[in-house]
């Protein structure tokens, strides 16, 4: 479980920052638990970078930067006055240049009902959770079209 403090937060947002964009990260980062499903988010009127720490628990460090990423690049085309909206070409353009994430993936933590099976991907260790029964047989890994094998059933 990776868990950052504020300052934590606030290096590697600045670092990321100089890295990707080649251009430094002058205001405020910090974690925000009160956000529920927004992965993170970049504030117009104060320039600062929110991230919901849940995220960086349940997905871990790699995915988390993608995140920020995606924060930094709202953040540094607002600064220059570009188009800093998701629809935005100039957003689209960055995201992708820096490697950012287009949409959080979900929290399972957030899910009302715990999943009824948990399905891994024999070859690459993809885990799916489904509610409903799947037929083995049929059904294969969305990433790698590998087989998958039942890893847990909670049938009531
Ligand atoms: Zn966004
Ligand atoms: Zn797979």
């Amino acid at each position: 479980m990776a868990k950052w403090t504020d300052q934590e937060l606030q290096k590697r947002v600045e670092t990321l920052s100089l890295q990707h964009f080649g251009l430094p990260f002058r205001h405020l980062a910090r974690f925000n638990p009160r956000l529920r499903t927004t992965g993170g988010r970049y504030c117009l009127g104060s320039h600062a970078i929110e991230m919901n720490p849940r995220y960086l628990e349940e997905h871990g460090e790699e995915i988390f930067q993608k995140m920020i990423l995606h924060e930094l690049c709202h953040y540094h085309l607002h600064l220059q006055g570009k188009g800093y909206q998701h629809r935005d070409a100039d957003f689209r353009y960055w995201l992708q240049r820096v490697g950012g994430l287009r949409h959080a993936p979900a929290l399972q933590s957030l899910q009302s009902r715990k999943p009824k099976y948990v399905l891994i991907c024999v070859e690459c260790r993809q885990v799916y959770y489904r509610q409903r029964r799947v037929d083995l047989r049929k059904y294969r890994c969305g990433v790698c079209r590998g087989p998958l094998k039942l890893r847990q059933s909670n049938s009531d």
